[in-house]
């Protein structure tokens, strides 16, 4: 049987250190990290995301502010918003809960959000950034990926790695995530020619699709570690990942839970990322 990773666990004892620092820079400044998170529209699944967030943020000591805008508002709207918030000092980190309604190109508004602000890590320039390696943000689900593979001491150096899925904001940044952790990476995808061939060479198998129970056990190298990016709802309306949890369960070493596992770990790298660019902005002004 495979030791279950906590996500839930390690989100608290990361966050736990998140808080302690939070204290300090508190004491030394006089200003809390600040990460202001704007929502358009009405989408349920965006509001449940965005509320845990904000108490997340809370529970570390953070200042945090939810603006809550119309599903009618225009791009310019949006855009003059945003600015506003790239001007105000308190503001260390801006997001911007997607998906955006149809009318308002998402790339203008990701565009519009400073890299040094930017604690989603979506702009061109820091998405670049962790192309070369040399990165102040990492994407929130990827960097919390590879920090509960830290906190379990499974090392990708050397490990045949493989990622489906090559989203933006996953599969892409995770597969950088696991090659500058020096993993033998792969990524497959819609295309990709016998899948069950390749996630079977996986020592570290990362799944994200968006498909429920899509892994199934034979796609799954005995002994390999698997981690469940997917949030799906099945059937019954309840939350699951896209591995074939009960039956994987008994042919990986170690293998994430939905929910409990990745999830949690999400808002606590938005944490971290926070507190970086509340740091950042400390040292630019000194
Ligand atoms: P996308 O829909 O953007 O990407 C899905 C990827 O899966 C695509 O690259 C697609 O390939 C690939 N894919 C689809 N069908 C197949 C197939 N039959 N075989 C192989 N690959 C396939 O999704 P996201 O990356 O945004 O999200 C993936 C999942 O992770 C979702 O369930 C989402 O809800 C979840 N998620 C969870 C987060 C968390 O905090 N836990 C955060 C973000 C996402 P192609 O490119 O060829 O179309």
């Amino acid at each position: 049987m495979a030791q279950i990773i906590d996500g839930k666990k390690i989100s608290a004892a990361v966050r736990g250190e998140i808080a302690k620092e939070t204290k300090q820079f508190v004491d030394e400044h006089g200003f809390a990290p600040g990460l202001t998170v704007i929502i358009v529209g009405e989408d349920p699944a965006s509001q449940v995301y965005v509320r845990n967030k904000k108490r997340a943020c809370e529970e570390v000591g953070f200042a945090s502010r939810v603006i809550e805008m119309h599903e009618q508002t225009t791009e310019e709207e949006l855009l003059s918003v945003i600015d506003g918030l790239v001007k105000d000092d308190m503001v260390h980190g801006i997001l911007v809960q997607l998906p955006l309604p149809k009318h308002i190109s998402e790339e203008a508004v990701l565009r519009a959000i400073p890299p040094h602000k930017d604690v989603d890590a979506f702009h061109a320039e820091n998405v670049g950034k962790i192309m070369i390696g040399n990165f102040e943000f990492l994407p929130c689900t990827p960097a919390g990926v590879m920090e509960l593979l830290k906190y379990e001491g499974v090392d990708p150096a050397g490990k045949e790695c493989v990622v489906v899925g090559r989203s933006n904001i996953v599969g892409k940044p995770m597969a950088m995530l696991l090659l500058h952790a020096n993993g033998t990476v792969t990524i497959c995808h819609s295309r990709t020619r016998n899948l069950a061939e390749v996630t079977r060479r996986a020592d570290i198998l990362v799944v994200a699709v968006g498909r429920a129970n899509f892994i199934t056990a034979d796609m799954v190298k005995p002994g390999a570690v698997v981690i469940d990016v997917g949030m799906n709802r099945n059937a019954e309306g309840k939350l699951c990942g896209d591995v074939d949890f009960a039956a994987v369960e008994s042919v990986a070493s170690m293998i994430t839970p939905v929910p409990g596992g990745v999830g949690p770990m999400t808002i606590t790298m938005l944490l971290k990322n926070t507190l970086t660019a509340a740091k950042s902005f400390a040292a630019r002004k000194k």
